[in-house]
């Protein structure tokens, strides 16, 4: 089993329902259990377009390798009916894993660590709040400019 970290955004429809019904969704994939989910928070769309998004982090245990992960989370995304009109366009769902335990892959398909979730309050915030050891005050100052809030 291997803890990997995903974080879930949206911001078109009913995105609060829509983050809720994902982060179950992804404890339902194969060998996959949910271990631990932040609350709900709302962020200024950054490098997006459109209205405020609803964003979380969740911890899961699984034992899928990390590009079936993949496949898995963007089979969710295109279930949950997203469209790619134009790059960083609004997204009913996006789904971005983190981490995968302690792997780093610099591949197109995926990259893990996530390049950017140090960079971004919408994954520390969320992430702090579940797995404090992992974020750097350090982290959360440098990105204290950008706007969000606990829903
Ligand atoms: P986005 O439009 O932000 O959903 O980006 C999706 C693209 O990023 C997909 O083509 C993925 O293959 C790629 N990608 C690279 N690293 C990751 C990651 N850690 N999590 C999710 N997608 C990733």
């Amino acid at each position: 089993m291997v803890q990997v970290c995903v974080a879930f955004g949206a911001n078109l429809g009913d995105a609060q329902a829509t983050v809720l019904q994902a982060i179950q969704d992804v404890g339902a994939l194969a060998t996959t259990k949910l271990h631990k989910a932040s609350s709900l928070y709302a962020s200024a769309p950054q490098m997006a377009s459109g209205p405020e998004f609803v964003n979380a982090v969740a911890i899961y245990e699984t034992d899928l390798p990390p590009l079936e992960l993949l496949d898995a989370l963007q089979n969710l995304e295109n279930i949950f009916g997203r469209e790619r009109p134009f790059p960083n366009a609004p997204r009913t769902l996006d789904l971005d894993i983190i981490f995968y335990g302690d792997v780093a892959l610099d591949t197109p398909r995926l990259k893990v660590p996530h390049p950017l979730w140090r960079e971004r309050a919408f994954v520390l915030k969320p992430l702090a709040e579940i797995c404090p050891d992992l974020v750097r005050t350090q982290w959360l100052e440098q990105v204290s400019g950008q706007d969000i809030y606990r829903l």
